[in-house]
């Protein structure tokens, strides 16, 4: 198999209640331990790339890495996406570079200006078969070059959606309904709350249209806990609590972006074997550990969040 765009897939993924999860690539153990996982589950996988991506492994070397995990797991389809594009520009370049799938974030601008080019961005990718994501709303949290503070957050206006999809011809929507980027997403003591009664809203109104969640890594206690008990300084970090990304998957929402969750069980893992073996200075030590953390961290999204296992 080679890469697929969302299209088969989100449309399994709506009729099926389960959501796919889209996990941020930046080096070839993450993108090894994503798909090592998702192969061994049969389950279809999105491998995401940001502007921060490409600029930190460049464009060619995270093609080239995803198109190596094609080679290796011919069983499974996977998607290469481009994670919050800023502009046509950059969606451009990642078309004609051999992504199979982008997201325009216009959130930024104005309604006429988000609809005018995503459109534009819908109607370049359409003639090259690779699908686009684009959002209405706006998340709060940090996320590479995505910097909302939490005031200037807006949960997404239901009322708008059908005029933004029909007027785009985007294939799917990523909606703010309280999740937010980055790995401290509520205070401690506040109780997580997501709008479930506005992406009710949105899927009626949008019957069969794939939405998407940004920002909705749990943050898993237990590599919180190893971050800060081999010397790293996390205080109240606080994720999405897993059930409510479950009942989002069962609902309208088909994929699931996962970034801080990956980086946790990086850090905590590659943590944890630097102060066990202090005598120890093979890369291939710890970045293994790593890999072997993000493995599991991926069979344990795909089993109790996703719920995507068997769907390849
Ligand atoms: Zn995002």
């Amino acid at each position: 198999m080679s890469l697929v765009n969302t299209k088969e897939m989100f449309k399994k993924a709506y009729a099926g209640g389960y959501a796919v999860g889209a996990f941020n690539v930046n080096n070839m153990e993450i993108v090894q331990g994503i798909t090592e996982a998702a192969a061994e589950l049969k389950a279809p996988v999105i491998l995401q790339a940001s502007a921060g991506a490409r600029k930190y492994a460049t464009h060619t070397y995270l093609v080239k890495l995803v198109e190596s995990a094609v080679i290796e797991h011919p069983d499974i389809p996977i998607v290469l996406h481009l994670d919050h594009g800023p502009s046509f520009e950059v969606c451009k370049d990642c078309i004609d570079g051999g992504f199979t799938s982008v997201m325009f974030d216009g959130s930024s601008k104005s309604y006429e200006e988000n609809v005018e080019e995503t459109r534009k961005v819908v109607e370049y990718a359409h003639k090259y078969n690779v699908t686009v994501e684009a959002e209405l709303g706006k998340l709060a949290g940090i996320e590479d070059a995505v910097n909302v503070d939490a005031d200037k957050a807006q949960f997404t206006d239901p009322g708008e959606v059908q005029d933004f999809v029909t007027r785009t011809g985007v294939d799917s929507l990523a909606i703010a309904i309280g999740t937010s980027h980055g790995a401290y997403k509520f205070k401690p003591g506040q109780n997580p709350q997501l709008r479930f009664d506005i992406l009710k809203e949105v899927s009626d109104r949008l019957p069969g249209f794939p939405i998407v969640l940004h920002g909705a890594s749990s943050v898993p206690q237990e590599f919180v806990r190893m971050v800060n008990e081999f010397g790293g300084k996390m205080p109240d970090a606080i994720g999405i609590p897993e059930e409510m990304l479950r009942e989002a998957a069962s609902m309208a929402v088909c994929k699931i972006n996962v970034d801080s969750d990956l980086r946790l069980a990086m850090t905590g893992s590659v943590r944890k074997h630097m102060a066990e073996h202090p005598d120890h200075f093979d890369p291939r030590q710890y970045l293994g550990d790593a890999r072997d953390a993000i493995k599991t961290l991926v069979e344990h999204k795909i089993n109790t969040v996703l719920g995507c296992a068997g769907k390849a």
